[in-house]
């Protein structure tokens, strides 16, 4: 059956050691993130085999996927109203910024007999979640440590997203101000202070890592050796890592350019066209609903991607060496974004490898 998305387990593997190892050396843990893979199982038992911390998702589906892994489990987007009998059952930590939130989580832990860890998020700029300023962290934090089912394990903060926002040393001191405020007014050690994602990683390698951090939640850079944000590549790093199979169901050889007069496409885009004359063109059996074509690499170089709909992707085949048929199996190596939306199609085989 395809479309199939192979996971390539030893590779993500050796991306999780080296990745730790850099850490370690700086004393930083690392939560590895699962989200990308769609909390896919053996991909979770990879990431701790190679020496995670503990393991992080967005999603509550995800963690309850992956219960029979003997490790912490953090719920890494703020939790809903709507799912907080799940996070405490499912995740042993939550990141969270509302004392709301919070306290239905005590309330919760408290009917199942469990205790509850979070971190606090705090915002550092990039404006997504987060206690922006001090004085309502201070007034929450204030009734949060009187809860007691919940345990405040320490501050998180998260950038290059909503502002795409670059960590930098000075874009942390703040980070550092919350915490030095807890430990004044509440006399609170922050256990973990959980500075960021794979964006904050290359502060590692200059050695511009503050102090003030550690533990990094990296999701991308284990999984596919790169960090967007940053435009970085890692050399020492595996980025073909999910590869993405799919199926040829018509190859014909047809004018480069569409015949009659050009309007929109179901998504409402006007397409454009190069005319190359009459060429050879493959349809896969893969479309915008699966995942994000433009965020697809086929492995064979001499491909071309040439349009795709809600179901079928087109491909230029004619300067290929190698003669496709109709039942072929085409390859591409999947980015963060593909990967992201093909994890998660239930359309798509998985299978890890
Ligand atoms: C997705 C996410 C991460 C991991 O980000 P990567 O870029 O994949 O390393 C970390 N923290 C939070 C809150 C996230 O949403």
């Amino acid at each position: 059956m395809y479309p199939l998305l192979r996971f390539n387990k030893q590779q993500i593997l050796e991306n999780t050691q080296k990745i730790v190892a850099g850490a370690a050396g700086h004393n930083i843990s690392i939560t590895g993130i699962t989200k990308c893979s769609g909390g896919n199982y053996e991909i979770a038992e990879t990431i701790l085999e190679g020496g995670a911390a503990a393991l992080g998702d967005s999603r509550i589906q995800n963690l309850k996927t992956l219960q029979d892994l003997d490790c912490d489990k953090w719920l890494i987007r703020m939790p809903m109203l709507t799912e907080i009998e799940e996070t405490v059952r499912f995740a042993t930590l939550s990141l969270n910024s509302e004392l709301k939130t919070v306290a239905a989580l005590n309330e919760a832990a408290e009917r199942q007999h469990k205790n509850h860890d979070i971190l606090l998020m705090v915002d550092l700029g990039d404006l997504r979640e987060g206690y922006f300023f001090e004085e309502e962290f201070v007034k929450d934090l204030r009734e949060i440590l009187k809860l007691k089912h919940i345990t405040v394990r320490g501050i998180g903060s998260n950038l290059s997203c909503t502002g795409a926002i670059v960590p930098t040393v000075e874009t942390y001191e703040k980070f550092f101000d919350f915490q030095q405020l807890m430990k004044r007014d509440f006399d609170l050690d922050c256990q973990i202070t959980s500075g960021g994602a794979s964006s904050t990683y290359f502060m590692l390698k200059d050695d511009t890592i503050p102090s003030c951090i550690n533990n990094l939640r990296i999701g991308e850079m284990i999984l596919l050796g790169t960090d967007t944000s940053n435009n970085l590549k890692y050399d020492t790093l595996h980025q073909d890592n999910f590869i993405l199979d799919v199926e040829i169901i018509e190859i014909k050889e047809k004018p480069s350019m569409p015949i009659g007069k050009i309007g929109c496409d179901a998504y409402g885009n006007r397409p454009v066209f190069v005319d190359k004359g009459i060429r050879r063109r493959a349809i896969c059996a893969l479309g915008k609903q699966d995942t994000t074509m433009e965020d697809l690499t086929p492995l064979d170089k001499h491909i071309e991607m040439i349009a795709s709909s809600s179901d079928h992707l087109i491909l230029d085949i004619t300067d290929c060496d190698q003669n496709y048929h109709v039942g072929d199996i085409v390859s591409f190596r999947c980015n963060y974004a593909s990967a992201l939306h093909a994890s998660t199609s239930e359309y798509i085989r998985k299978a890890a490898f």
